[in-house]
């Protein structure tokens, strides 16, 4: 309370009492003109943006660890079950959908044709694709506490699942010795989980400096670009985006009863966060915050569908890759088949499931979406050259996808946490 009224009288209460969403918009428009018209001379505010990126990654694994803990004690394991199969299922579909609307959207605009770059004739080749089996089996950790310190997301949550739910089976143990302890254990863990939320709180009361300085950097070192020939791939990107927010997710809560300005509003700083980090497992702590905040989403549900989504569900990266692919082939050239299209359907899936959340994670993935349809990016070929003009915008294309990204796996989240009968639906009156 004494810091309230310190806060509210301080010299600067002008910045704690204005709204801070306003604070980051902003921030964001402020970064985007400075980037432009200072160019590289603005580089030096780069740290300022660094600090909020830090800040925010500082918090990602002690969010999701003991927030899951307490929420899988709070679950019963069939009905854990449950939301994982629903989560699951919808964070499969919608990617599909996703690649769709980014391949339809290319063959729309076509960007790259007429850039005639000399057709380089590349043989595709193989694919050398990670076994499923290892992938599925790293899921176990061998070592819990080297993932937590490492930020294996999957191993995280498998472990804290198997945790929470021991907990919550001792706490209701006939010896009280042991009930008395996984209860004691199971309300540190609660306590911990509101520190981070508070942190996370107060981490956002930077934003608007962070978000400054990260886009001014951005628009300094790449604005430019995606605004002249590189245009074409940026516009149809975020058309791609835009469609399948307002038509997959708008139709999606629709179905389900929940009203899509509503959910826009409350997802919005989570969003905006997605947006400017480029990446979805820093925005992660926001994500779950506002997951809980201002959808009434159960901590129970969010604390296993967020840092699951912002791990496999990425729908702007998905179409990110869609369209990138298009845009490669064109520029070279070439047009893709309905066969390669479908090839491109699975392995842009595939590719937006195994890219982290980190920025610039989907461009590393596109490489094995242009293998798959034989477009191989060797040195010095035309493809590579096409490759490297992508490359060259990415982290405006990033931010778009990123957005999107998380957007997914908030409508998801409510979704499923809807179909469970446990969302808060005066968050949504
Ligand atoms: N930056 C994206 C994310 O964090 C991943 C990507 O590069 O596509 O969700």
């Amino acid at each position: 309370m004494a810091e309230e009224t310190a806060r509210k009288s301080g010299f600067m209460s002008w910045y704690f009492q204005s709204n801070l969403l306003v604070r980051i918009l902003i921030g964001l428009v402020l970064g985007a003109i400075v980037g432009l018209a200072a160019g590289s001379s603005i580089l030096w505010v780069k740290p300022f943006g660094d600090v909020f990126i830090r800040l925010l990654r500082m918090i990602v694994v002690p969010v999701i660890f003991f927030s899951l803990v307490v929420g899988a004690a709070s679950l019963s394991p069939s009905k854990l079950g449950r939301v994982g199969v629903k989560i699951f299922i919808y964070y499969m579909l919608t990617t599909v959908v996703a690649v769709i609307f980014g391949l339809i959207s290319a063959n729309i605009f076509r960007p790259g044709t007429g850039l005639d770059l000399s057709a380089g004739q590349a043989a595709g080749k193989a694919l050398t694709q990670p076994k499923i089996i290892d992938t599925l089996l790293a899921i176990i950790p061998v070592n819990p506490i080297e993932s937590l310190a490492k930020g294996d997301v999957l191993p995280i949550i498998f472990f804290a699942i198997i945790f929470g739910i021991s907990l919550s089976f001792l706490a209701q143990s006939r010896d009280e010795r042991v009930s008395g302890g996984a209860a004691a254990v199971l309300k540190f863990f609660d306590g911990a989980a509101e520190a981070m939320y508070s942190i996370v709180r107060g981490v956002m009361q930077y934003a608007p400096i962070g978000v400054f300085a990260l886009i001014a950097v951005v628009f300094a070192q790449q604005g430019s670009k995606a605004l002249g020939p590189l245009g074409m791939v940026t516009l149809t990107v975020y058309l791609a985006l835009v469609a399948h927010l307002l038509i997959t997710y708008g139709v999606a809560l629709k179905i389900y009863g929940l009203k899509f300005s509503r959910f826009l509003a409350g997802a919005k700083e989570a969003m905006l966060t997605a947006f400017v980090t480029r990446s979805s497992s820093a925005t992660l702590p926001i994500t779950m915050r506002n997951a809980e905040e201002n959808l009434g989403v159960p901590r129970s549900i969010g604390s296993f569908t967020l840092p699951l989504g912002a791990t496999i569900n990425m729908d702007g990266t998905a179409i990110y890759q869609g369209v990138c692919a298009l845009f490669v082939a064109f520029a070279i050239g070439q047009s893709l088949d309905f066969g390669a299209q479908m090839t491109i359907i699975i392995t842009a899936t595939l590719a937006s499931i195994g890219a982290a959340g980190v920025p610039g994670a989907g461009v590393i993935m596109l490489l094995m979406v242009l293998n798959s349809v034989g477009l191989e990016v060797k040195e010095g070929s035309a493809i590579a050259m096409a490759y490297a003009m992508i490359l060259g915008i990415d982290a405006i294309l990033d931010m778009g996808r990123t957005c999107l990204n998380i957007t997914g796996d908030l409508a998801g989240t409510a979704i499923v946490a809807k179909t469970e009968k446990a969302i808060d639906l005066e968050k949504w009156a």
